[in-house]
């Protein structure tokens, strides 16, 4: 199995240097994540490792993700829900996130104009920028749609996050 081979070695690397043993454990939820193109809570991705190994506990699922992150693997963002989620980040283009208020729905995207403006309002304002993070929220086309036809939804529906994300280039 050659897939994700460079994000494998470079966990085991990490794994390695925090004084850590590789474990067949943190190599399923490694997997798992690397497969899983998604915005994704740690509640969502043990869920996923549940159905391929029963045995894998919560914290086991929480503390990988902490050291994904610490290799530079995975990213942590946030949407507004008070939830954390985490993304890919080793070998992904930096984007930008519109969120759906209604049903959780992310979108990613990519404005080279905003990036521009951005750096400008920083330079003008005598800041060296080391990152950012652009979130939009709103409705998304089906719902800003479906609120048209009927405005019926169950006061304290909880919006769900379970969408394939775009990439959109501008
Ligand atoms: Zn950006
Ligand atoms: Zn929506
Ligand atoms: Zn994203």
């Amino acid at each position: 199995m050659v897939e994700f081979e460079e994000e494998k070695e470079i966990f085991l690397e990490h794994i390695r240097k925090s004084g850590l043993r590789r474990t067949g454990q943190r190599d399923l939820i490694l997997e798992i994540f690397l497969k899983t193109e998604e915005h994704l809570t740690s509640e969502d991705l043990y869920w996923l490792v549940q159905k391929e190994d029963p045995s894998v506990g919560h914290t086991t699922v929480y503390r990988t993700l902490k050291l994904l992150t610490e290799a530079g693997l995975a990213r942590e963002v946030r949407f507004g829900d008070n939830k954390t989620y985490y993304e890919h980040h080793y070998d992904h283009e930096h984007h930008d996130h519109l969120i759906c208020t209604s049903c959780g729905k992310v979108v990613e995207f990519f404005s080279q104009q905003i990036e521009e403006l951005q750096d400008s309002i920083a330079e003008q304002h005598g800041f060296k920028l080391s990152h950012h993070s652009l979130r939009m929220w709103g409705l998304c086309e089906m719902c800003s749609k479906s609120e048209a036809d009927v405005s019926s939804v169950p006061p304290g529906a909880q919006p769900r996050v379970r969408v394939k994300t775009v990439i959109g280039g501008y």
